[in-house]
């Protein structure tokens, strides 16, 4: 069975390597038994037609900046997906253009396509470290964090997790990251998949859920990933 896995501002929105999301993907359902078929979507390209599982990484303010009229334009395309369930990993820079606005530390007001009811801040002090989120669904995630914008959620807003070490969202309300369906916003790279197999996995059980296919994963010895979470557990902030 194929999956579909769309990245989208591949060249752009890449800080910390978080390519390295999709590569686990890629392999993690190889491994699986699929067969994963990677679609890169940049700025003025038509929107692939098969989608399954849609990716995004960070990027520096000047980056988002660049990739802003673009994202607006595919908004709608992409609302679209999310309503339809396609789960999504959307980190840092590409998660704040998924939130409603991000005014930069500059004053520049960058407009975001609002899967997200989030808002975002540059603040003056960059919050850089390791953190460690725990969530419902899929345990305690490991990454690292490094940005300026300080995110609020809306009211209704359902974070990733709570924060047990490091900022998050804004350093200040412990919630990290956000939940819309299955659209997964988060501060953390790493890149996150390497470090946090059961989050790959989770992302490729909701994508076959959608399809309605009733593939059942198969059990993957992930002694390394285990061995590397166990190093990340002892890191300090
Ligand atoms: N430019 C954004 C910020 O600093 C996002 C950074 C990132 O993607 N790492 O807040």
């Amino acid at each position: 069975m194929k999956l579909h896995v769309v990245h989208i501002y591949p060249n752009e929105m890449n800080t910390y390597g978080d390519r390295g999301n999709l590569l686990v993907l890629e392999k993690r359902a190889q491994w699986h038994g699929l067969e994963p078929v990677i679609h890169y979507y940049s700025a003025g390209d038509l929107f692939p037609k098969e989608v399954d599982i849609v990716l995004g990484g960070g990027g520096q303010d000047s980056a988002q900046s660049d990739i802003q009229k673009d994202i607006l334009r595919i908004g709608n395309k992409l609302h679209t997906l999310v309503d339809a369930g396609v789960p999504m990993l959307m980190v840092c820079g590409t998660y704040q253009l998924f939130g409603n606005r991000f005014l930069t530390v500059d004053g520049k007001e960058i407009k975001g396509i609002g899967v997200f009811d989030v808002e975002t801040i540059g603040g003056a002090k960059r919050l850089i470290g390791n953190i460690a989120v725990e969530t419902e669904e899929f345990g305690t995630l490991y990454g690292f964090e490094n940005h300026s914008g300080q995110t609020r959620l809306g009211q209704d807003q359902p974070e990733l997790g709570k924060v047990a070490r490091g900022n998050g969202n804004n350093g200040e309300d412990k919630t990290e990251g956000a939940r819309t369906r299955n659209a997964i916003g988060t501060y953390m790279h790493g890149p996150l998949l390497p470090n946090n197999p059961q989050l790959a996995d989770g992302l490729i059980r909701l994508a076959l859920q959608r399809k309605g296919a009733t593939v059942q994963l198969k059990s993957i010895d992930d002694e390394l990933a285990v061995r590397s979470r166990q190093n990340a557990a002892k890191r300090s902030y």
